[in-house]
């Protein structure tokens, strides 16, 4: 009786895995207490290798030849007992774990012998199931049979997959199966016979037995499995076939690597909700590997002599399996010797006898008296087995491989995460940045464009309403002016001025009819005398004498006229006038310059200037001058024109002057309102006023009031530019500016602007230019203080109207004008008032010559006045 076992101490212990309590029970190993450490964990529980016997159904043959003999073996099932006949009336009991019937169903015989074993490998034990006994007693059968055909024979291993199948999930669990074949101490591979000298190597740490050079199968699912068995079976067929032996000489093993993770809900397992990222307690894994062997026949080898085995090949052939008895023999007495060591099928079963691994055994025996030998052999082999502890230890191990896989994963997740929205933010950022600057720049350049917008419109604004102030102003000016002398009884002062007039006239007319009628009495006096004194001859030879001298002087008249309109028409011809309306106008050019220039450019024309030297040779200036006086008006307008002519000439002005030309020229100007004589007496002037010393006479003769006079009256533009060209030279003279301007010139000048001819106008301004320089330079020197008389006179309105004119010549002068007013710095808060600064910045900005626009800018910049109206107005210059 072999019940319960000596306990083996010293078992294997792996390194890593934790000890806990280890007892003798028979418990199953899912009721062992057992607690989890940190690194992982191990159970142990002393596990009995489990024996069970098997008895095959008589075959065709025993029915026949042992008909007549009982079966060697008598079993009682329930007392899990069997009676090995010694003969008639003996017989050796022997008790087993479990005792299986010639009548014990496949399904029954897998329930009691592997269920268990494959259970334990479910929960990380490993697991042996093995079959024992001689050739033929059904060893094969028991494990192998595939039940294709009835699905009932299906073996033990059919079934263990199955099982195995059953429990594990696809996703995190795995399974991996070696099929091989040990003979004559060569392990080959049965799933790839070529590779048939597979060594086994040992973990010297752990102990643990594998076998590197086998092929492994995953397994998914049974149709997989029962095609490797399929395989592995042909090719041991095949390979014996080869080796000419028989498939009951080898051993077969399956190996079946069961990878599971544990799934339970106390505080630290690790189920599948909480394998979050957050939680880094590694997942627990069990690995079971459950080893299915089916041994080589157990019958002597010498029986079996008719294969022809040399011994040494015999013994060879049968080392692993006696190997196997000796080890297991040595266990069950306990010996401290196992020799483990001496065969390959020992080695590789190291685990299984004596070791860690829950193991069951089953033998299979036949029912013939004639191999009671065997049978008896066999028998005593699962009863030594039956003695064998082992302890059984859970491989459950902390799955670190997984968790760092898995970490990895998620690192690698994340990180391509992170990159992702790394580059997604930076796109974004950069999407922004790109954004804001844009928006930057059209609101930076909206804003500009506002500013310059409004800017200019505000100066259009404010020069718009400055002008319109002025014109109000002006017209208001005209109003008060017309109101004031309506006041002050302006009209009456003509009135009375008239009356006075015609007082005088009338006194006048009595005067002269006294006169006539004193001389018409004393003419009748006088008829009365020479009636009554005879004296008749006397008065006949003086009046006939007073007539010769008439016609005498009559005669000269008419020769010097027709020399004179000789001459006039030589000169209109020289000029190229077709008749003599024009010949007396002095002043072809824009200026009195170029009236000098436009004479002396004829200097080349020797038949005027002939005419004219010999003309004033022949008759002398004294008679030419003379002839200004004269009462026949085309004398008058021919003498006035020579004169005009000379003057022209610089070399005569002198002479002219000398003569008395000036005066008569002046007297022209003061007597007749001819407009000819005074156009042409006007444009003599200006002539003359080219000369400094003339431009003193003409003041000193009173001159200037003369031609502001003529300037008041004169409507025709031609005689307003002699004038105005007259008076813009004296406005050049530094000496004359005060008397120039008491004497009524400056308001004259300005005054003539009502006429709009361009000619006029640029006189007018050509004036206004001199004498804003004079008033300049004497500033700039010293010799004057005070306010600019122009502003004075009120010419800054027309100035600053006329700054932009689109006649350059006006423009230019007017520019000058404004630029010498502005160089005083008195001058520069009227300027402003009206409207000036605006203009000089667009002169200092826009001015076609560069030097008034330098000028203008020189002005602005040194002006403090003007400094701070534009940083006022800010304006830059
Ligand atoms: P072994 O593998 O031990 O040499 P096998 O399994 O090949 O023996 O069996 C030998 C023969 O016996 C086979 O024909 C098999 O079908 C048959 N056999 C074995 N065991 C049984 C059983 N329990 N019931 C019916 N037939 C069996
Ligand atoms: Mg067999």
């Amino acid at each position: 009786m072999a019940t319960g076992g000596g306990n083996r101490n010293g078992t294997h212990k792996l390194p890593n895995l934790r000890n806990s309590t280890s007892f003798k029970s028979k418990l199953p190993p899912q009721n062992v207490r057992r607690s989890v450490g940190a690194a992982g964990s191990t159970d142990s529980v002393s596990g009995r290798v489990r024996v069970a016997v098997r008895l095959r159904p008589r075959n065709t043959e025993e029915l026949v030849a042992d008909a007549d003999f009982a079966d060697c073996v008598d079993l009682q099932p329930e007392l899990k007992r069997l009676k090995l006949r010694k003969n008639n009336w003996d017989s050796d009991t022997f008790e087993f774990d479990e005792v299986l019937t010639e009548f014990a169903s496949q399904k029954r015989v897998y329930e009691v012998v592997a269920k268990p074993v494959v259970e334990s490998v479910l929960e990380g034990y490993n697991g042996t199931v093995m079959a024992y006994g001689q050739t033929g007693t059904g060893k094969t059968y028991t494990l192998g049979r595939l039940g294709d055909e009835d699905t009932s024979a299906r073996g033990i291993m059919v079934r263990a997959m199955e099982d195995i199948l059953a429990n594990i999930s696809p996703e995190t669990d795995s399974i991996s199966v070696s099929f091989l074949q040990l003979y004559m101490e060569y392990i080959q591979d049965l799933l790839n016979p070529a590779n048939d000298n597979i060594s086994i190597v040992e973990d010297q740490k752990t102990g643990d037995v594998s076998l590197p050079g086998a092929t492994v199968w995953e397994i998914r699912d049974q149709q997989s499995f029962m095609q490797l068995l399929r395989l592995g079976e042909a090719h041991r067929i095949a390979a014996n076939t080869k080796l000419n032996t028989e498939s009951s000489r080898s051993h077969a093993l399956l190996m079946v690597h069961v990878k599971k993770s544990v799934v339970e809900k106390d505080e630290f397992s690790l189920d599948a909700q909480n394998r979050s990222i957050g939680n880094l307690s590694p997942p627990m894994l069990r690995k079971g590997k459950l080893i299915v062997v089916d041994l080589a026949g157990s019958e002597r080898i010498h029986k079996s002599g008719s294969e022809g085995h040399m011994l040494e090949e015999a013994k060879s052939i049968n080392l692993s399996l006696s190997a196997l008895g000796k080890c297991i023999n040595a266990l069950a007495e306990n010996s401290p010797h196992v020799p483990v060591r001496d065969s390959k099928l020992t080695r590789l079963l190291k685990d299984s006898f004596g070791g860690t691994s829950r193991t069951s055994l089953v033998i299979t025996i036949g029912p013939s008296p004639r191999h009671r030998a065997e049978t008896s052999s066999t028998i005593m082999f699962g009863q030594r087995a039956m003695k064998v502890e082992n302890m059984l230890k859970i491989k459950e191990e902390f799955d670190y491989k997984s968790l760092a896989k898995r970490l990895e994963m998620e690192i690698d997740k994340l990180m391509a995460e992170n990159e992702r929205h790394q580059k997604v933010y930076e796109n974004e950022i950069e999407r922004i940045r790109l954004e804001a600057q844009k928006r930057v720049a059209e609101a930076e350049r909206n804003y500009v464009e506002a500013l310059e917008e409004e800017k200019t419109k505000c100066q259009m604004d404010y020069m718009e309403s400055i002008k319109k102030l002025e014109e109000k102003w002006t017209i208001n000016q005209q109003k008060h002016a017309i109101n004031a002398e309506i006041n002050n009884g302006a009209g009456n002062e003509e009135v009375v001025e008239l009356k006075r007039l015609l007082q005088d006239e009338v006194c006048l007319r009595k005067a002269a009819e006294d006169e006539i009628h004193n001389l018409k009495s004393q003419l009748f006096r006088f008829s009365k005398m020479e009636l009554a004194g005879g004296n008749s001859d006397g008065l006949q030879q003086v009046l006939e004498e007073e007539s010769y001298q008439k016609k005498k002087l009559e005669e000269e008249v008419r020769v010097l006229r027709s020399q004179l309109a000789q001459i006039s028409v030589e000169a209109n011809q020289a000029r190229g006038y077709p008749d003599g309306s024009n010949s007396g106008n002095p002043l072809p050019g824009q200026d009195s310059l170029g009236l000098l220039n436009h004479m002396r450019s004829r200097d080349g024309n020797n038949g005027e200037r002939a005419s004219i030297t010999n003309l004033h040779e022949q008759v002398g200036l004294q008679k030419i001058l003379s002839l200004l006086e004269s009462e026949d008006a085309n004398v008058r307008i021919h003498a006035v024109k020579v004169v005009a002519n000379l003057a022209a000439e610089e070399g005569n002005q002198e002479k002219i002057v000398e003569a008395g030309g000036l005066t008569s020229l002046l007297m022209l100007l003061r007597t007749y309102e001819d407009e000819t004589i005074r156009r042409i007496a006007a444009g003599a002037i200006a002539n003359l006023a080219m000369n400094e010393a003339n431009q003193e006479l003409i003041m000193a003769q009173g001159g200037i009031c003369l031609l502001a006079m003529t300037a008041t009256d004169a409507e025709d533009p031609q005689t307003l530019r002699m004038v105005a060209g007259a008076i813009a030279n004296l406005c050049g003279n530094d000496k004359l500016q005060m008397r120039l301007r008491s004497e009524g010139g400056v308001k004259a000048l300005l005054g003539m602007v009502r006429c709009r001819h361009p000619d006029v106008l640029s006189q007018v301004a050509r004036g206004i230019a001199n004498f804003a320089k004079c008033e300049s330079r004497a500033s700039s020197q010293g010799s004057r203080h005070g306010r600019s008389l122009l502003i004075d006179d009120g010419a800054l309105p027309w100035i600053v109207q006329n700054a932009n004119s689109e006649a350059s010549l006006i423009r230019r002068h007017v520019e000058l004008a404004l630029c010498h007013l502005a160089q005083h710095e008195i001058n520069a808060k009227d300027m402003i008032s009206g409207g000036a600064l605006w203009e000089l910045v667009r002169i200092s900005r826009d001015c076609s010559r560069e030097d008034i626009r330098a000028l203008a800018r020189r002005t602005l910049t040194s002006s403090s006045t003007f400094q701070s109206e534009l940083r006022r107005l800010r304006i830059e210059v």
